[in-house]
């Protein structure tokens, strides 16, 4: 039995819709910004619960967009967390401030306590993940932004769909970021990424960066950049919003299904505590597992394309050597790297596809 990893030829098999749609964009001709852009804009905004939605090119490009858009630059530290995408780094450097990496918990999520003690007169902000699609403890780190006056720019490029007692990933901060890409959890065909605020000034501030600073044809009020979102794809993001809610049940259903499977070989592979207030995405379905590089050539021998998210932390990368605070305790991510695994988890796996996995896996550890 084959266990593919990647869903894309399952989700766009059937274009019809689509292609009809396209028809109509092309006829149209507004391929810059215009009325498919603003419809999903809109229809985005009402889903999470943000006043304000402002669609961009890709997921880092949303994440500079937030972090600009509150001030943050030269000589700003930003926390942020080692087991990451590079993005959520990269856009704190390519904005000018300096990210402070901190260690994660048990469910790999951002620790609020080593957040806490990372704060220093240079702090301005707060960049916490929703890795993998689950949240990191938002109640803890509201309040620690609370207590000293930072900002909150959050990470929630695997988060859309999730919920954070009751609360969708994205909206409790000052911007919350968003990406597109083909494997999030609200995918298009291609880049595509997203910041909901709901200041209407910080709002209005992106919308012109985002489009060259213009205020109307003629006149620009700042030096802005173009990080314009194709209508092509928010034509296919707006399919694709229809279709979320039941994307992140299906997979809910299969990761409650693995973690099922994976209960008789809990002294060799650890699942995460999944909270009853937080809904997972399932962007990354992922547990420890003693053995990993093994465990990994195996399943892949058995036709189950697991992979690792990531075997190098953040902070052990060359890149971190220049523009990089590091915080001194990085124990859990560097005992999570070598253990972590990425199993298949997506909406169109079957039944039997996930309960091979779990066989699999038991085969192994036997
Ligand atoms: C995917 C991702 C990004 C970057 O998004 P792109 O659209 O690929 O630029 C940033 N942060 C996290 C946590 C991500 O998963």
């Amino acid at each position: 039995m084959r266990v593919q990893y990647n869903y894309l030829p399952n989700e766009f098999e059937d274009v019809t819709s689509i292609l009809a749609k396209w028809e109509k964009l092309i006829r149209s001709t507004e391929f810059t910004l215009g009325p498919f852009v603003e419809e999903f804009e809109s229809a985005f905004s009402t889903y999470v619960g943000a006043k304000h939605c402002i669609s961009t090119n890709n997921g880092t490009d949303a994440l500079i967009l937030a972090l600009k858009s509150l001030g943050v630059g030269y000589g700003d530290e930003v926390i942020s967390v080692s087991n990451t995408f590079y993005a959520s780094i990269g856009a704190i450097v390519a904005c000018g401030a300096t990210p402070v990496l901190v260690d994660c918990d048990d469910r790999y999520q951002i620790d609020p306590l080593r957040v806490k003690s990372a704060i220093n007169s240079k702090t301005k902000a707060i960049l916490p993940v929703h890795w993998a699609g689950a949240s990191p403890d938002m109640d803890q780190i509201l309040s620690i932004a609370d207590e000293h006056g930072l900002l909150i720019i959050e990470d929630a490029c695997m988060g859309i769909g999730g919920s954070w007692r009751g609360q969708h990933p994205g909206t409790f901060g000052n911007v919350g970021a968003f990406s597109m890409h083909p494997l999030k959890s609200l995918n298009v065909m291609g880049d595509g990424g997203m910041v909901v605020t709901n200041d209407d000034k910080v709002a209005s501030w992106m919308r012109m960066y985002r489009n060259h600073g213009m205020k109307n044809r003629d006149e620009i009020e700042i030096w802005g950049v173009n990080m314009r979102l194709q209508p092509l794809q928010a034509i296919v993001a707006m399919e694709q919003l229809n279709k979320l809610n039941d994307t992140v049940l299906k997979r809910g259903v299969n990761a409650s299904m693995l973690d099922h499977e994976l209960d008789s070989v809990s002294p060799y592979i650890k699942t995460p505590s999944r909270l009853g207030h937080n809904k997972e995405t399932f962007s990354l379905y992922m547990c420890l597992a003693e053995n990993r590089d093994e465990l990994l050539a195996f399943l892949h021998e058995k036709g189950v394309e697991a992979k690792v998210h990531y075997p190098i932390p953040l902070h052990k990368q060359n890149a971190a050597n220049n523009d990089c605070i590091i915080d001194r305790m990085m124990d859990k991510v560097e005992y999570q790297a070598s253990r972590l695994i990425t199993l298949p988890i997506h909406q169109f796996l079957s039944k039997e596809q996930v309960q091979y996995t779990g066989e699999v896996i038991r085969e192994f550890y036997q």
